[in-house]
């Protein structure tokens, strides 16, 4: 039986679907295509319910290492980045024909964990995968291991999953994985450990039944599931855990293969409000006329046309105060254009901020989703 809160988390507008190079990617480096094939046809039959959805995969070391002949148990950094940039193409091919059969476009998308936090590049990202989502693209998004600058790490798209699905206000991420989810101990090694279905909150016992345990072509292991549980879940996002090694790993899960649940602690409107709230320093202020002054009020983004100083040296991603004709701070937001390019399209309307700037930027100078009324909830 499929519990109600499975269901639920589900059925959604947006999901995001994390897949493990041990899910992917035999142990002798061959992509498994089978497997692949039945995914795209889960992912396409909810994709014809309407939902959006984002892939985040892993892989693309483990295919790349078998195809340079980089077979030793331990390469250096250098080389799990040749590696990845040759498994990429590959894994990327690979998403691209299977869901591709179902109609489906799909999207390459790299990042690194960097690009998920705030600022300029954060809104670049996200601006570019909502509009991918809003064309009907699936991205598939892995960890741009070229540029990394430090040792990449196993698990790192476990966590990368997780800021990719705050950062788009997913209601659910999927985590599949080659256990069905937590177990009180290791479920291999003790025949007591019984497996939990609900998750709450991640307290200090959760994460010492977690361990260290990790599979053979490279999961995170459970330690880097409850780190991408807890950024979610604080983030508004439900994670849902579970097996993903047999066929239609989707399919099982709507039709009640257990998995384990843990519980979003917000929604993701009002975690996004709060990391405005309380990450970012105010940088600069622009100050509104009445008629913008009045829109914000009912949730309207904010527009070049409405404002009538700029004040501050901020860059494009920065935290700026919307300020009233009166003086007072009306709102908190992110702002899209640097503090010249605002003084530039101060005033202006819409169609005209091309003529100004010399490049078609957004429309809103703060859009309504990274805007904090103050004085209300
Ligand atoms: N980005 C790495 C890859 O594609 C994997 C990182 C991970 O497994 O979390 O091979």
């Amino acid at each position: 039986m499929v519990r109600e809160e499975v269901r639920r988390a589900l059925d959604v507008r947006r999901l995001v679907v994390k897949i493990g190079s041990a899910l992917l990617v035999e142990p002798d480096g061959r992509i498994r295509r089978r497997w692949l094939e039945a995914l795209a046809e889960d992912l396409a039959e909810l994709h014809r319910e309407g939902r959006k959805l984002v892939v985040v995969t892993s892989g693309a070391i483990a295919v790349g290492r078998r195809l340079l002949g980089l077979a030793r148990e331990r390469l250096r950094l250098e080389e799990k980045q040749a590696a990845a940039a040759v498994g990429q193409i590959r894994l990327a091919h690979a998403y691209d024909d299977s869901l591709g059969r179902h109609g489906l476009a799909t999207a390459q998308v790299l990042l690194t964990l960097a690009d998920t936090e705030a600022r300029r590049r954060y809104l670049n990202a996200r601006a570019t995968m909502e509009t991918l989502l809003r064309l009907g693209v699936v991205p598939v998004v892995n960890e741009n291991d070229t540029v990394a600058t430090s040792e990449i790490r196993f698990g790192d798209n476990d966590r990368l999953s997780a800021r990719v699905a705050v950062m788009l206000g997913a209601e659910t991420l999927l985590l599949l994985s080659d256990v069905d989810g937590l177990y009180t101990g290791d479920p291999l090694r003790d025949p007591e450990a019984r497996h939990i279905p609900e998750v709450a909150s991640i307290t200090p016992e959760i994460r010492a039944m977690a361990g260290g345990s990790a599979s053979e072509v490279g999961t995170g292991g459970m330690r880097s599931k409850l780190e991408a549980a807890e950024i979610a879940t604080g983030g508004g996002t439900t994670v849902l855990l579970a097996r993903g090694t047999g066929l239609h790993p989707l399919r099982a899960l709507r039709t009640g293969a257990p998995c384990t649940r843990f519980a979003a602690r917000t929604t993701p409107k009002r975690a996004r409000k709060q990391w405005i709230l309380a990450r970012l320093e105010v940088r600069g202020r622009l100050v509104v006329d009445e008629g913008a002054a009045a829109a914000l009020q009912r949730g309207s983004s904010l527009l070049p046309a409405g404002v009538v100083a700029v004040e501050g040296a901020f860059e494009k991603g920065d935290a700026v105060a919307v300020v009233g004709p009166d003086g007072r701070v009306l709102a908190k937001g992110i702002v899209a254009y640097d503090a010249e390019d605002a003084r530039r399209i101060q005033g202006c309307r819409s169609p005209e901020i091309e003529a100004r700037l010399g490049f078609r930027g957004r429309d809103e100078l703060v859009h309504r989703d990274d805007l904090v009324l103050l004085g209300r909830g």
